[in-house]
Formats: structure tokens, C-alpha cells, sequence
């Protein structure tokens, strides 16, 4: 199954530089790498279910240690299978997407942080 690759600019929480973090969302894991330092954080997918609420609208505005990164991408739906915006939130302990035809969200679970040596 192909990914959902995005880029979001922000300060980077290793390095502290302003610089594109690459993102990539596969069905059950995804991935948020720093492209100046390559510190990578990995996420595991925990939970999928039709949200009958907005999950990203909830959860957007938690304040947490780290801010919250808010990007949207069209791509197509596993659940629907519509080219349609899809909502991604990205926390410090998790990454929420969320499609906007359906309501199709998924969870995904911070599980580990890995800094390349140098
Ligand atoms: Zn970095
Ligand atoms: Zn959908």
C-alpha cells in the first residue's frame, strides 16, 4: 500500500531548526523525520473507527509540552475510497487523520524516537 508522504516546516523538537519534517502515513504506521538532523519518530497505529464527531477539532487546540501540527492532504480514502481532504494532526504522544467525506479516522500510537548518531 502506498504512503501519504507530506511536509510540514517547523522547529524541529531534536535540532531546533526550522526545517521541513517529512511525514509519511502508511495504514498501520507512520513516520515523522527531520530532514536536517534525521531524528525520526515512529507511530503505530492504535485505533480506526467512523467518527461521529471531529476528532481533529477536539483535539486540536490541547495544549501540550510540544505544539500541535495541523496539515491537510487529499488523497484517497481506505474507507470511502473518495479523493477527499483528509485532516492529519500530529501531537507529541499520537497522530490523528481523519477523512472529511466519512469520517473515517485513524489513530496512531507515539511509540519510539529514534536519533541518528553522528
Ligand atoms: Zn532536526
Ligand atoms: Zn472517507
Amino acid at each position: 500500500m502506498e504512503s501519504w508522504n507530506l511536509k510540514y516546516k517547523t522547529k524541529c523538537y531534536n535540532c531546533g531548526k526550522i526545517v521541513d519534517q517529512i511525514i509519511e502515513i502508511y495504514p498501520n504506521q507512520a513516520f515523522v523525520k527531520c530532514s536536517n538532523c534525521g531524528a525520526t519518530r515512529y507511530y503505530i497505529l492504535k485505533t480506526v473507527e467512523i467518527d461521529k464527531g471531529n476528532i481533529i477539532e477536539e483535539e486540536k487546540d490541547k495544549k501540550r509540552k510540544f505544539d500541535n501540527w495541523l496539515l491537510e492532504k487529499e488523497a484517497k480514502c481506505y474507507n470511502c475510497n473518495t479523493l477527499y481532504i483528509q485532516d492529519i494532526l500530529i501531537t507529541e504522544s499520537g497522530m490523528y487523520v481523519r477523512c472529511r467525506n466519512c469520517g473515517f479516522a485513524r489513530y496512531y500510537w507515539f511509540h519510539m524516537m529514534e536519533i541518528p548518531n553522528k
